[in-house]
């Protein structure tokens, strides 16, 4: 058997050029890979060039130090994240404490059983556990006691003159047991 050198130089150039495109097919997708997977990961566009750098300039070894410094977790996989812990923090919000001893307390009730701090009120009216801050109850729509009301006359809003008598003497009578 013998070879004809031109047929095997022929076998050697196609064997070359296979192996050359396979390469630069090769070298292009880790390229958009890396595009596409830093993409993902980072907003910087500084970042995005150089890892798109290193991988088009180092080949191989570029994109073995790409997946070693990319950032671990995608922008979604971050997004997600942020969401758990936001919900989590939420959680942890919603516990109510007693604002006199900072133990835990249910949401009904009234007087914190620990430290007798008073938590609640309840609404005259459907006696719904309302927050102290509150001056209209959610339930039926009455408002507390002590509110200042919209579009009263002045008769209305001032008290009538014998309760302003029964206050002074009240005043005058405490006046006078504080003074020594
Ligand atoms: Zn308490
Ligand atoms: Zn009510």
């Amino acid at each position: 058997m013998n070879f004809d050198p031109t047929t095997l130089n022929n076998f050697v150039l196609i064997g070359t050029a296979y192996a050359a495109a396979f390469v630069v097919t090769f070298w292009v997708s880790l390229i958009i890979w890396a595009f596409r997977d830093v993409r993902r990961r980072s907003r910087d566009p500084l970042a995005r060039i150089l890892a798109i750098l290193v991988v088009t300039l180092l080949f191989l070894p570029g994109f073995l130090i790409y997946l070693i410094l990319r950032p671990s977790k995608t922008i979604d996989e971050e997004y997600q994240q942020t969401l758990e812990e936001e919900a989590l923090l939420q959680t942890i919000e919603d516990i109510p404490l007693c604002p006199g001893c900072t133990r835990r307390v249910q949401p009904n009730w009234i007087v914190c059983p620990s430290c007798q701090t008073k938590l609640k009120k309840r609404c005259q009216q459907c006696k719904e556990p309302m927050e102290l801050a509150w001056n209209i109850c959610p339930v039926c729509a009455t408002t507390a006691p002590g509110v200042r009301k919209e579009n009263i006359s002045l008769d209305e809003a001032l008290p009538p003159i014998s309760d302003q008598i029964s206050f002074l003497d009240d005043f005058n009578y405490s006046v006078d047991e504080d003074t020594p």
